[in-house]
């Protein structure tokens, strides 16, 4: 039995999600994340890399990216959240979704993407609803600089 449903998502409501079709216990592996193996070369080079949709790649090693942006990819439609229940994780060239937490039957799988922070992070606005939120799609080493910003800019 799969461990995921497809459903509308909660978070991004003109999308899609995932869901737990049972209870998942922490550390279970859901869904494998598949896409085409192309050269970190490829993705400088490319156009469809221009950072449009930077959250279906995930760099593999110093020569290889995983390109998800695929419709087969049923995992590139597990949404992002700022308190995620599921993390990427991977060896070699794979990479698959594993719960950090125990998951309910009926509950949405959300990841951090992981993004650096860098100028363009408006461009991914964050619609999580987590206590946490920051309101961007930015990962959670680089958020702080995020609420510091949010900070200064209420205090002038
Ligand atoms: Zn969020």
């Amino acid at each position: 039995m799969k461990l995921y449903k497809i459903k509308k998502s909660k978070i991004d409501n003109k999308g899609r999600g995932l869901y737990a079709a049972k209870d998942i216990k922490e550390g279970t592996k859901i869904i494998n994340y598949t896409g085409k193996i192309i050269t970190n070369k490829q993705v400088d080079e490319s156009d469809k890399y221009d950072n449009n949709k930077p959250i279906y790649l995930f760099t593999l090693n110093k020569r290889y990216t995983l390109d998800g942006d695929f419709s087969w990819n049923t995992a590139g439609l597990i949404n992002h959240s700022c308190d995620p229940n599921s993390q990427y994780d991977g060896k070699g060239l794979k990479i698959w979704i594993t719960a950090i937490k125990d998951i309910k039957k009926g509950e949405e799988f959300t990841c951090d993407y992981g993004f650096g922070f860098d100028k363009d992070y408006k461009q991914f606005p964050c619609k999580c609803r987590a206590k946490n939120c920051c309101g961007y799609i930015v990962r959670e080493e680089s958020r702080w600089r995020i609420h510091k910003k949010f900070a200064m800019s209420k205090k002038s």
